[in-house]
């Protein structure tokens, strides 16, 4: 069955068809390691670890390079502001490395706790530093760049189709700028490379041909795209705040250095927004995945209510919808507890599946059939079994932890379930609440329905 992808490039749905044949180059816009990335950073890895297992499903063997930044990322996408590194580490006292290795650890924490799949490699912008001065040697070469007081700049109007991938022109973009021009010659111009500040030494600087100073931020990806996947490669992702600039950006310099499209599709997440509004530390509605965890969430329970919107539709993430998410979670792992061992399979219901997925990764719809075959009494469980194991490759949520799997319950366990039951009859709810205490520290949580009371395990 063929997949069909949307490429913002086109903004068509197109047959994905791999450069090589079985395998594709994915490379991903990787975190910037000054903070910890929040629930919206997420919806972005999740986008691409969804995309990765689709592709995998499908039998294609992925290399997937995600980057890490760590030098060069400026307050503001547009070479404006000072470099969030250097903000952090004034911030927290430490040097630029640390507050990288202490972020970047975080977020590959988190990603784990998403059951979002390692990438093939992490390359960090500090450890590519000469082939990003190489990069920026070509662009010289090919007369793209021009020296400012601030830096080497690459110059968009020599560029013939700049703004492709927004569709905005160059000129589009002068008119509605809203960016300093400072001595730059246009507008969409952007730093290749920036100089450390006079009489100042930046923690992180490297010397280079123009002097010494660091990278811009799109620099590296380009840089280490290459590398990596080569060029032209498959697949780009990233959010949709990225198409306007970093990505125009990265295309750009790729293709003055190499004259060569940097990758074929380019793919891009929508935004999650808090509450109907944009997500903002100011206003205190940024969260965490520590967040979900301290309300008692799991963080899988995150990745569920994500599966419920389509990438490329904004989200509005609520504290009501991540808890719906966590209990058709656990409904779902309820269902399959007592099923039989895998065996066999359900062959409509993994063809509607594929189709799902091959449809631009139509998560919704996928999951939705997911569900129909947990109810799908007329097939033995076995059955079921095996095709909600296939689907769970791509859907992420562990279930193999639960499939044909009885929740085991220690006697010590089952003896208090009964004692709590029996205050509650007597009506002693101060001693029922005690015994539910020792019930969950002993890793256990007694949920009370119509249909009597439920044991489930404390993640
Ligand atoms: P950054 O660290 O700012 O480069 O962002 C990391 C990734 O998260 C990028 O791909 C962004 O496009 C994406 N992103 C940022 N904010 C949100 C959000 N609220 N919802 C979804 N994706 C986001
Ligand atoms: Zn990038």
């Amino acid at each position: 069955m063929q997949l069909k992808l949307y490429n913002t490039l086109t903004r068509k749905k197109e047959i994905f068809k791999p450069i090589t044949k079985g395998k594709v180059g994915l490379y991903t816009c990787g975190p910037t390691v000054y903070w910890f990335a929040h629930i919206g950073n997420m919806r972005s890895y999740i986008f691409a670890d969804l995309l990765r297992r689709t592709l995998e499903y499908n039998d294609l063997k992925v290399k997937q390079i995600m980057n890490v930044t760590d030098v060069g990322h400026l307050t503001s996408d547009e070479d404006e502001g000072e470099d969030k590194m250097i903000i952090a580490m004034r911030r927290e006292g430490k040097s630029a490395y640390d507050v990288a290795g202490f972020y970047a650890t975080k977020f590959f924490q988190d990603l784990k706790s998403l059951n979002v799949k390692e990438a093939t490699e992490y390359p960090r912008a500090t450890d590519h530093i000469k082939e990003q001065i190489d990069l920026v040697k070509k662009l010289e070469e090919k007369e793209f760049t021009y020296r400012t007081d601030d830096g080497i700049y690459f110059d968009t109007s020599k560029l013939k189709d700049y703004g492709k991938l927004s569709k905005q022109s160059a000129k589009d973009k002068k008119a509605g700028a809203r960016t300093e021009m400072r001595d730059k010659k246009n507008p969409t111009d952007f730093a290749l490379w920036k100089f450390s500040p006079e009489g100042e030494k930046r923690e992180m600087e490297w010397d280079s041909p123009w002097g010494v100073g660091f990278p811009g931020w799109h620099l590296e990806c380009s840089a280490m795209s290459v590398k990596y996947l080569g060029i032209p490669f498959d697949i780009h992702t990233g959010g949709v705040d990225h198409i306007a600039v970093h990505h125009e950006n990265e295309i750009a310099q790729s293709a003055g250095a190499f004259d060569e499209l940097q990758a074929n599709v380019w793919m891009h997440n929508e935004f999650i927004a808090v509450d109907d509004t944009k997500m903002s530390k100011s206003l205190g509605n940024l969260y965490l995945v520590d967040d979900l965890e301290k309300k008692g969430f799991e963080a899988l329970a995150y990745r569920y209510f994500l599966l419920g919107a389509h990438y490329r539709t904004k989200q509005n993430f609520t504290w009501e919808a991540v808890e719906a998410a966590q209990n058709a979670l656990n409904n779902l792992r309820d269902a399959v507890r007592d099923w039989d061992k895998p065996k066999g399979a359900c062959a409509e219901c993994e063809k509607r599946f594929l189709s799902a997925v091959n449809d631009d990764l139509d998560m919704p719809k996928a999951l939705s059939i997911a569900w129909k075959l947990v109810q799908k009494e007329e097939k033995p469980t076995a059955a079921r079994a095996a095709s909600l194991l296939k689907f769970d490759q791509i859907l992420g949520l562990r279930l193999d932890k639960y499939v044909a799997k009885p929740l085991k319950v220690p006697t010590k366990v089952k003896v208090l379930v009964e004692a709590r039951e029996k205050a509650r009859e007597e009506k002693d709810f101060a001693k029922a609440d005690e015994v539910r205490d020792k019930i969950e520290e002993a890793g256990f949580i007694v949920e009370d329905a119509a249909d009597g009371s439920k044991l489930r395990e404390k993640h």
